[in-house]
This record gives structure tokens, sequence and C-alpha cells, in this order.
């Protein structure tokens, strides 16, 4: 498996960390071993002083496809969770001003940290969904899917013109704002239509 990340997909979010709103989706990986699994803590590395949690929407890819067009694309996900993009900003930084890829500080080992995953049902509009994230208790995100740049549909429609989505892939589809630090002994907390399903312990 593998995991498909978008960058800047909130206005709000480009903007806090001065980044231009992008006029196609921005879109990095992480590899399997960056996958973090409910329940699991996620240990404080040593190459950074400067970790941020990003919450995001994250959907699992239930079908094999390449060239999805958008108005077929709800046929490849059935599931949905909250997923945090670990980022070692500072290393981002560095990587960025010197226009170098982010792997270093985006693809770490546990960078990708999901809660439980719950279906989609006919019911479930992925364009209004609302969520936050708590950090020791403390509301510090708050997103609602309404306000992404790129609907989830679009982004497996752009992304599978270049790469093949598979069954069991996981789309994190960015972050609002609200971006910020965490340190060992914090507790974040993910919230999706208030359905509490994802708790990780910083070690
Ligand atoms: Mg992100």
């Amino acid at each position: 498996m593998k995991i498909i990340c978008i960058g800047r997909n909130y206005a709000d979010h480009a903007k806090e960390l001065n980044n231009e709103v992008p006029t196609k989706p921005v879109i990095f990986m992480k590899p399997k071993s960056a996958l973090l699994l409910p329940g699991k803590p996620f240990y404080y590395p040593e190459f950074t002083d400067n970790i941020h949690y990003e919450c995001e929407l994250v959907v699992k890819i239930c079908k094999n496809g390449k060239y999805i067009r958008e108005k077929f694309a709800h046929k490849y996900y059935d599931a949905v969770s909250l997923g945090i993009d670990f980022t070692a900003r500072d290393l981002q930084e560095e990587l960025k001003s010197k226009g170098l890829p982010w792997e270093l500080a985006k693809a770490f080992d546990g960078s990708a940290a999901v809660g439980e995953f719950i279906p989609i049902t006919p019911d479930t509009n992925l364009n209004d969904l609302q969520f936050e994230l708590r950090k020791n208790g403390e509301r510090v995100q708050a997103g609602d899917t309404k306000n992404m740049i790129y609907t989830v549909n679009e982004i497996i429609e752009f992304v599978s013109q270049y790469i093949s989505v598979n069954i069991g892939d996981l789309i994190f589809t960015g972050t609002p704002a609200g971006v910020g630090p965490i340190t060992v002994y914090d507790k974040l907390d993910g919230y999706l239509g208030g359905e509490h399903l994802l708790h990780v312990d910083i070690r």
C-alpha cells in the first residue's frame, strides 16, 4: 500500500504558512513504513526540534484503478477516518528553501497516523464533514471538508492520471489552519462529525 497526500488543500492553511494557493493539487507520498496504526504511540524523532501535527480527512481506496474520471471516483473508496500528517517543519522549511523534495520532513516512520476507519454510507457527504483535533483536550484545529480546494473525487481523478490507486491505499486530503507543534507527553484526539476516531500519545 501507499499513502498519497495532498498539500495546501485549504486556503486558510496555505496562507498561515505563506504558501500560494495552488492551481493544481500539490501531491506527495509517504511509504508504508510511515503508517502509524490506531492506538500506537508516536515517538518524537531525534532529527528535528519542530514536529507539527496536521489533522486531515483520510479515505481508504477499495478498488484498483487508473485514469479515473471524477464522476466515477466515489466507487473507489469505501471508508473514511482522520489522520495526522506529522511534519518536521524545520526540515521542510530547509528543503523548501532549497527547492528540494520534502520526503525527509514528511515520510519518516510513524508520520502518517490514522484513526479507526468508518464505512462510507449512501448518506455520507464527503464534501460536508466537520472534524476537529484536540491537543491535551483543547481544540487546536477545526475543519470542514466543504472548504477543501480540491474535493476527494477531484483528487482521485488528478492523481490517477499519474499514479494508479490500489486497494488499501490511503489518501490524506490536506489540513485546515491551526497546525502547530507537539511535545513529548502530548495527547492528540481527532473527532469526525463528533465521533472520536483518532488518539495518539506522543512519547
Ligand atoms: Mg498535510
